[in-house]
């Protein structure tokens, strides 16, 4: 259904090598040798075509930053941790295609955006040491996977905590007041959202109350962050609204 509402390019499958960036060798080999339907956390699941999967997931996020695009992929990967899957990701899509901006384009610096109403935590654990990766969080607080409280952040890192039920407005004045100052300080040379929808008023697994309007907005208002912007799918499960959802961020990245 998401696929049929735009036009869309097929991705390649990102390397072996680009996914060591981020993750480790051992737990990248027990997801290749997979060969029936294993539970790696107690919501996540995968078989023995979920490594190929995963890589051509991470290959589109490398496409969409070479594009400028979006990059519309399953699994997800914002809860990828270096060494373990959680929460639906496998592989953190996003910071794969951060460090191959870094290694491969030569840039300098980069920013995530992630406002997917969970808390980006495998991002956020990847890059804490990393100051060439600005990261900023808005997410639904408490709730899982339970990090991105209050404080906890450091020079790089800036979480938003939001109470259940924040809607656009909330939502645009934590962007105006916590995140754009704190990444336009950083002076990203690109910037790659982590683009859940799962905030959506109707979304099932959250309480938050954004609408469609709310999301073309925040699209609008990152993009003017950086010279460069790209997008990854994260999170949004009712597949009746996605499309539209996305179709609203697509137009506020353009705007
Ligand atoms: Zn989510």
């Amino acid at each position: 259904m998401l696929l049929e509402a735009f036009e869309v390019l097929e991705g390649t499958p990102a390397s072996r090598e680009q996914l060591e960036r981020c993750h480790a060798p051992g737990y990248l080999d027990q997801l290749e040798s997979l060969e029936v339907p294993t539970m790696l956390d107690h919501d996540t699941v995968a078989s023995e075509t979920s490594y190929e999967a995963a890589l051509l997931a991470a290959g589109c996020a490398l496409a969409a930053v070479d594009r400028g695009g979006f990059a519309l992929v399953r699994p997800p990967g914002h809860h990828a941790l270096p060494a373990r899957a959680m929460g639906f990701c496998l592989v953190n899509n996003v910071a794969v295609a951060a460090r191959y901006a870094l290694a491969e384009l030569g840039l300098g610096r980069v920013a995530i955006v992630d406002w997917d109403v969970h808390h980006g935590n495998g991002t956020q654990d990847i890059f804490w040491d990393d100051p060439s990766v600005f990261f900023a969080s808005l997410h639904q607080w408490p709730f899982y996977p339970g990090t991105g409280g209050p404080g906890e952040e450091n020079e790089t890192t800036v979480n938003v905590p939001l109470p259940a039920g924040s809607g656009d407005e909330d939502y645009l004045l934590a962007f105006d007041e916590r995140v754009a100052p704190a990444v336009r300080g950083f002076e990203p040379e690109l910037l790659l959202v982590s683009a859940g929808f799962d905030a959506h008023v109707d979304d099932p697994l959250a309480g938050m109350r954004v609408t469609a309007g709310g999301f073309r907005e925040l699209a609008r208002r990152s993009a003017a962050l950086a010279p460069r912007v790209a997008a990854v799918l994260e999170g949004g499960y009712d597949p009746r609204t996605l499309p539209a959802l996305v179709g609203a961020a697509v137009e506020g990245f353009r705007e």
